[in-house]
């Protein structure tokens, strides 16, 4: 059969695929600028048309993913650091993949996160595969160390502050491991504070105790560690947490942890959680 286009009976050209009319007849005969006829895409134009408007759709997507993962993370290594890739399942990664899935009611109750415990049982990571679901829905996410926050030019520091505050989410990773300076522990309670006031959610990750946290005597700390404490729910990470994994990739996971967070993805190929 023929799928070249052809007048029909009525003397209208119709489609030779769809078999649907291609220039029509203006309803009740009427002629507008001296014809009777209008073109008008038929299925195959409309589908046609419709494809091109969904590759747009995901172009322009994947353009502000990207564009969203180069503002959250300071390694680009971290752009890959998501539930899927993660070589092995635990409880604690469901629970963050739950967190991620619910973010609208999580955002609604300002429900933030305090993952403690065990140093390479893998807070970074879980925290970064939380952002990184979060960026594919195109929500804006900040990630960053206190150190690299205090190490900050002061340039504009109070821009900075507003860009980290006004994020929907906002990751501090490895709270404790700034510099115990009075300048230092000043700087770490404007940003958790400014955060507070700003009433949305937090995230933070730190191989400091809970106990440790609540029970600080130093005012200058405790101060930060209370506000804290008041904005989020702490998840212990320890060894045990990776118990079910199998003992390759225990191996594979040891590894990995005593490399570089950055450097991670390059060297072993594959994630932790
Ligand atoms: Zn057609």
């Amino acid at each position: 059969m023929s799928e070249e286009n052809y007048i029909g009976e009525n003397g209208l050209l119709y489609c030779g695929v769809c078999h649907e009319p291609k220039e029509p007849r203006w309803e009740n005969g009427e002629a507008i600028f001296g014809s009777n006829r209008h073109p008008c895409p038929c299925r195959c134009e409309r589908e046609r048309q419709a494809k091109l408007d969904q590759e747009l759709r995901e172009i322009n997507h994947r353009l502000r993913v990207a564009e969203l993962r180069r503002s959250c993370f300071a390694y680009p290594a971290m752009y890959g650091w998501s539930f899927a890739n993660a070589s092995i399942q635990t409880e604690r990664l469901e629970q963050c993949r739950r967190y991620a899935e619910n973010w609208s009611t999580v955002s609604n109750q300002n429900a933030g996160l305090l993952f403690w415990g065990d140093v390479g049982t893998g807070k970074t990571y879980l925290a970064a595969c939380i952002a990184n679901a979060l960026i594919e829905q195109e929500i804006p996410v900040r990630m960053t160390n206190l150190a690299a926050v205090i190490n900050h030019g002061f340039e504009d520091w109070e821009a900075y502050i507003h860009r980290l505050c006004s994020c929907p989410l906002l990751i501090l990773d490895d709270l404790g491991m700034e510099r115990d300076t009075k300048f230092g522990l000043e700087t770490v309670y404007d940003v958790i504070d400014g955060r507070y006031l700003s009433g949305k959610p937090l995230i933070v990750t730190t191989n400091l105790m809970l106990r440790e946290m609540q029970k600080e005597t130093d005012l200058d700390k405790r101060r930060i560690y209370d506000r804290v404490l008041t904005m989020t729910t702490p998840l212990f990470f320890g060894r045990e947490n990776l118990r079910n994994a199998g003992k390759k990739e225990k191996l594979a996971l040891m590894k990995t942890l005593i490399a570089e967070p950055e450097r991670r993805d390059y060297e072993n190929g594959h994630h932790l959680v």
